[in-house]
């Protein structure tokens, strides 16, 4: 069979591999699968978006420096063009679309996205996760320039510099700790006066010089132009404001997986994030994958987003291949 098999109502193709989301793990699947002449079909979603915008959580970055082969770092935008030309290279197509229903109870499965209708023998899920933002003005324009979701890729930026990091969860402590090896003081901004996160975190914390906590307190402003130039502070109790002079503010409050698409066919775990079965991307439905941040709570890296994508292509290969396609 051809990966477009005329469908069996006459009118939409059959293909072989739909890939849901364009981050690093869906433009992944789509080279491996690209490659393996299957002919792939990217929902890459919609670029006025901030939660599924084509390329993923990238776009919203400047400089990566850990992506393995740029040791000079690269632009997180440029990077995920790059992994998006390679794919089209190989004969990936993508339908800059967001993926709005999907019918995984019949076979071929279904994608519905923008006006069209697909069908899809195998269907790859990399919709990402996105942070939870605070939701205050000039947040989202200053990520990238001062503000930042993700300590382990832009702590470095934060050498010898003040900085704050909101949240009272073990995020907020992990990404604190690990930005203490950077900057010259962490203030933790959390509203209440007693932390969600565990005793364990908690005790490295309070023994940590370099960490100041501020309870009570609330991110009421954000300031800055071009760059971040400091916060206002709003005390929860007493409703006092203050201002804290501060070059980062590392927003850790959680993130949200994007899986609510997928709500009536997919297992999710309790905090939302698809199940795959152990060592592999096969989800709860044979023919359905799952790659990157939707099923990752744990790592959530660019690096291993992709070696997901990697994985889940081959899956699906090997899947079709075992049913004879
Ligand atoms: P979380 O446990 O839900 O904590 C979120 C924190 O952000 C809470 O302290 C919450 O305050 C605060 N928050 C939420 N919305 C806010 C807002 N609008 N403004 C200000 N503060 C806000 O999320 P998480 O820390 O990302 O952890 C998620 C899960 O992953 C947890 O189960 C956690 O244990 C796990 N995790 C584990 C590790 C580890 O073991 N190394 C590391 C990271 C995450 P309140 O407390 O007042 O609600």
């Amino acid at each position: 069979m051809t990966s477009a098999d005329p469908g069996s109502d006459g009118a939409a193709p059959v293909r072989d591999v739909i890939i849901i989301g364009s981050g690093p793990a869906g433009l992944t699947a789509a080279i491996y699968t690209a490659r393996a002449r299957l002919a792939p079909l990217v929902i890459e979603g919609e670029p006025s978006s901030t939660s599924d915008q084509p390329g993923g959580q990238l776009m919203l970055t400047t400089e990566v420096e850990n992506y393995p082969g740029f040791p000079d770092g690269v632009m997180g935008p440029e990077l995920m063009m790059s992994f998006r030309v390679q794919a089209e290279r190989f004969g990936a197509e993508f339908q800059t679309a967001k993926a709005t229903r999907v019918n995984f109870d019949e076979r071929p499965f279904v994608v519905w996205a923008g006006d069209e209708r697909h069908l899809g023998r195998t269907v790859i899920v990399s919709t990402g996760a996105q942070s939870l933002l605070l939701g205050l003005p000039n947040e989202e324009r200053l990520i990238g320039h001062g503000v930042s979701t993700c300590a382990t890729c832009d702590g470095f930026f934060f050498r010898g510099q003040e900085i704050a990091v909101v949240g009272g969860g073990d995020s907020a402590l992990e990404e604190a700790l690990f930005l203490t090896r950077f900057a010259s003081k962490v203030h933790v901004v959390h509203r209440r006066h007693e932390l969600r996160a565990s005793k364990i975190m908690q005790d490295r914390a309070f023994a940590n010089d370099g960490i100041e906590f501020l309870w009570n307190c609330r991110v009421s402003e954000i300031h800055g132009d071009e760059r971040l130039e400091g916060l206002t502070l709003t005390d929860t109790v007493t409703g006092e404001r203050s201002a804290l002079d501060v070059t980062g503010l590392f927003v850790a409050i959680g993130h949200r997986p994007n899986t609510e698409l997928f709500a009536d066919w997919l297992d999710r775990k309790p905090n939302g994030y698809l199940v795959t079965q152990a060592d592999s991307t096969r989800t709860n439905i044979a023919g359905v994958f799952a790659c990157g941040d939707v099923q990752d709570d744990c790592y959530r890296q660019a690096v291993t987003a992709a070696g997901s994508g990697c994985q889940a292509a081959i899956d699906a290969e090997r899947w079709l291949e075992a049913h004879g396609h």
